[in-house]
């Protein structure tokens, strides 16, 4: 038997794989990958592989990278955890003013959670909670864009609509708004991207005018819906749903989970646009690929609603015990510096 057939053999007796009907593996082998390098994964048999998919988009700057290596092998030495609620540390509180300064204008304040999907539940609650700390208890709801994908909790299935995904837990999800995507792969043909997504932004100001007392946030990925099969649109939709956000007194959680880190383009997919969305959300990319850790970005706007005496029951008490993991924080600087020291997004274009 060789090396990769004992590996898979040990593994379906005992695993449970994520996305996956486990019976397709009575035809279709797994993969056991036995070290990574640059874009290359190698098997147990000694058979390489491209990783094209880059471990589900985390990947950035290649596996086994010697800057990012190294940075976590410091940091290991140094200190492996702390909870973050009452204690602080060196690497989560760099990375946080790093972000701030690399974020657009606006966004002041980070937020850290353990993956993308829980990062977006923290939006969704923050936007919530907001509203209720601000006299405003009847805006609950949210509003997504048909075609959308947001992450696996319950929350953020909610508000996505891929229905492979959601369509089976349809009775345990939030009641939400659904508007049709922008999405250019279906604009009329000879229609520019430009106009198609300014004719479709009609469905969201109707939306909104219509309900903007019940709704929280609006929540998309901006410029291309990933999961949803790559479909993109034009940024002159982020800069409409900015400006009637801000008419109808309601928060723009931008998702750039998949986006951020330079997959548009330029380092968020927000920047084309020119807007500073109230909650940005981010993982994937953020620790090159290493580790497990979402960071969302709000403003001091939102900050301040939640700042008040213990005793009048305003804080956001939510937490994941991982919370700002300090070698998650050690791996994301490292991928920091590799953007700015070899000047990525710039040599990219
Ligand atoms: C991957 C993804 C998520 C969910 O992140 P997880 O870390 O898998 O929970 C959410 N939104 C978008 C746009 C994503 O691509």
């Amino acid at each position: 038997m060789s090396q990769n057939e004992s590996w898979m053999q040990r593994d379906l007796a005992v695993l449970w794989h994520p996305c996956t009907q486990m019976k397709d593996h009575e035809q279709l082998p797994l993969i056991p990958i036995r070290r990574g390098e640059g874009v290359w994964l190698e098997d147990f048999d000694g058979k390489r592989y491209i990783d094209a998919v880059s471990s589900w988009w985390v990947n950035v700057f290649g596996h086994s990278n010697p800057r990012i290596n190294q940075r976590i092998k410091n940091q290991l030495d140094q200190l492996e955890h702390v909870m973050l609620a009452g204690f602080s540390h060196q690497p989560v509180v760099e990375l946080s003013e790093r972000l701030v300064a690399l974020t657009p204008p606006g966004l002041e304040r980070v937020f850290y959670t353990d993956n993308g999907s829980t990062g977006i539940e923290v939006a969704l609650k923050m936007s919530f909670h907001y509203w209720r700390n601000s006299g405003q208890p009847t805006k609950q709801r949210f509003v997504t864009l048909t075609n959308s994908y947001h992450g696996e909790t319950v929350a953020a299935m909610s508000v996505g609509d891929v229905a492979l995904f959601t369509d089976t837990y349809k009775p345990l999800l939030l009641d939400t708004f659904k508007v049709p995507s922008p999405d250019c792969y279906l604009r009329p043909e000879g229609m520019s991207w430009e106009e198609h997504s300014r004719n479709m932004f009609a469905h969201m100001e109707r939306t909104l005018a219509e309900h903007h007392r019940e709704i929280a946030a609006v929540i998309v990925e901006p410029l291309i819906q990933g999961a949803g099969g790559m479909r993109m649109y034009h940024p002159v939709y982020l800069k409409l749903l900015r400006e009637a956000c801000d008419r109808h007194d309601v928060h723009l959680i931008h998702d750039e989970i998949a986006v951020g880190f330079g997959r548009t383009g330029t380092m968020f997919a927000c920047e084309q646009a020119g807007i500073t969305p109230d909650f940005l959300c981010l993982s994937k990319a953020l620790t090159g690929g290493y580790l497990p850790m979402a960071a969302v970005l709000t403003t001091d706007k939102l900050y301040q609603a939640f700042y008040d005496d213990y005793s009048t029951l305003r804080a956001f008490l939510h937490s994941h015990t991982y919370t700002g993991n300090p070698l998650a924080c050690a791996a994301a600087l490292a991928t920091l510096d590799i953007f700015e020291q070899d000047n990525v997004i710039e040599a990219n274009k």
